[in-house]
């Protein structure tokens, strides 16, 4: 048969698996936002089966043997070849696992995320440790059935972001250690920021309106996408003209919607620039979670916290809460959204212990893996490391082990990411400055110049490169963390004049 109509064929089978991906998508992102509580269980056992049908499709063999063919062929264009090579690489990480045995991991990280939802509600990490040793257990299990060069935890390292492994990560994870707990520790001995000011109270109708005035200054397109109500903020593209973002107020917090807002836009503004002719590909979405990471962190750290980016949007702040913030200057303003303080809560700490929060995840992750801790001591093993890393420690498993919805999900390897893209974000950055004036980009409220550069330089790629190539495609050098710690360094010791 010809390649062009083996082709066809393949986006046949392509289209029926996007149309289970939508209705999935779509379920989950009703589950997390509107749907009732009561009907979770009734959702879950359905979408568990979806989830199955969608594994018997793309595993099947013939699915298999005619990506395998047509990737083998000649004449197929250059592009559809290297789409089909992380189709293939992606099929790597679930072909040779019994469907069984997918199906039951599934379902207990949906009855997980249940269970782990009632454990935080509680503060008791023993109601969701079962679950918690049984993930692991699985994940463990599921190793077995992949093939290829990697082992343990370098397997669902690579998963997220491929090309990392833990050897890469520790000389990551060392530089953070060796140059931001010394800085860490400098600022807490330093005057501290005054931010009582964004406890006061603000009401949640306020906030929805500054949140759509925010998001029309980064130029969010209104008839492609949407932003709802969740309690843990997330965005989901189901298509390149379907962004749903999502944020959760705290009316005693000003930063906290803000901040999860100006992060999650990026995250939908990569996939909303995904060039056409890949919107309907497999590569629109599967880029790699440091990259995803990197373009939500460099809205809402790089941009989102630099004073110009409040030029035009902070007046309009103040309009909608004079009596919180009349007395409350531009400069307070910024330097309370950019304050250092050690804390406990992952998701509200600052871009400076950020990436130890992460260090803290990936150091007992590795340890969980290559078995040197005990899983049953995994609460006292994080509050340790906390003690030791940010000074403090956990009286509450709701602010300590239970914090974090990943685990339930079985989303090992995802956490490094999160730090891994704030330092991608500094190189992109570094490099964006060669060709904009950032500031006056963000104080002449041209916010599409900046967008219209990710887009160019990686935006409109999706997932085509590795992350590797990525960065040197935008930047011209290879990933260097270097450009992270100058810019925490420099930031941070100015603010704090140190
Ligand atoms: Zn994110």
């Amino acid at each position: 048969m010809k390649t062009e109509e083996l082709w066809k064929q393949y986006e046949e089978q392509r289209f029926k698996i996007s149309a289970y991906h939508l209705v999935l998508g779509t379920t989950f992102y009703d589950s997390d936002t509107i749907a009732p509580e009561k009907g979770r269980q009734y959702r879950n056992e359905r979408m568990a089966y979806l989830e199955g049908e969608v594994f018997d499709m793309e595993t099947d063999p013939k699915f298999i043997e005619l990506r395998e063919t047509l990737y083998n062929r000649e004449d197929l264009p250059e592009q559809k070849k290297q789409i089909l090579k992380w189709e293939l690489k992606d099929l790597e990480s679930f072909r040779y696992i019994p469907k069984d045995l997918y199906v039951e991991y599934n379902e207990l990280t949906m009855n997980s995320n249940v269970a782990w939802k009632k454990a935080k509600n509680a503060n008791d990490y023993k109601m969701f440790e079962p679950y918690l040793l049984k993930i692991i257990d699985l994940s463990k299990k599921m190793l077995q059935y992949r093939k290829g060069d990697l082992q343990g935890y370098d397997v669902y390292l690579s998963d997220y972001e491929p090309g990392m492994t833990v050897e890469k990560y520790d000389r990551f994870f060392d530089l953070i250690r060796e140059k931001l707990v010394p800085l860490i520790k400098k600022i807490s001995a330093a005057p501290q920021i005054d931010t009582s000011f964004t406890n006061r109270f603000y009401p949640a109708d306020q906030q929805r309106k500054m949140m759509k005035k925010i998001m029309d200054y980064m130029q969010f397109d209104w008839e492609a996408g949407v932003l709802g109500e969740t309690e843990h903020p997330f965005t989901s593209s189901l298509s390149k003209y379907d962004d749903r973002v999502t944020t959760h107020y705290y009316e005693n917090n000003l930063l906290s919607s803000i901040f999860s807002v100006i992060h999650e836009t990026g995250h939908a503004t990569y996939n909303y620039q995904v060039a056409d002719e890949l919107a309907e590909t497999y590569v629109f979405d599967n880029m790699s979670s440091g990259m995803h990471e990197s373009q939500s962190r460099l809205m809402e750290n790089y941009l989102g916290r630099n004073s110009a980016f409040w030029d035009n949007l902070y007046p309009e702040m103040v309009k909608l809460f004079p009596q919180q913030l009349s007395d409350i200057s531009q400069q307070q303003f910024v330097d309370a959204a950019n304050a250092s303080v050690c804390s406990l809560i992952r998701t509200e700490a600052d871009e400076l212990t950020y990436p130890l929060h992460i260090l803290i995840r990936y150091e007992i992750e590795k340890g969980i893996f290559d078995g040197s801790i005990d899983v049953n001591d995994l609460e006292n093993i994080w509050n340790d490391k906390y003690e030791e890393y940010l000074g403090i420690r956990p009286t509450c498993a709701s602010e300590g082990i239970l914090q974090d919805v990943h685990w339930s999900g079985g989303s090992f390897g995802y956490f490094p990411t999160y730090a891994l893209g704030s330092g991608y974000a500094a190189q992109f950055i570094h490099a964006m400055r060669k060709d904009l004036d950032i500031e006056a980009c963000l104080s002449n409220n041209e916010f599409g110049k900046i967008k219209e550069w990710l887009k160019e330089h990686i935006h409109k790629y999706g997932g085509y490169y590795l992350p590797q190539q990525q960065i040197k495609i935008a930047t011209g050098e290879e990933f260097d963390p270097q450009y992270y710690i100058d810019y925490l360094t420099e930031k941070y010791s100015a603010l704090y004049k140190l």
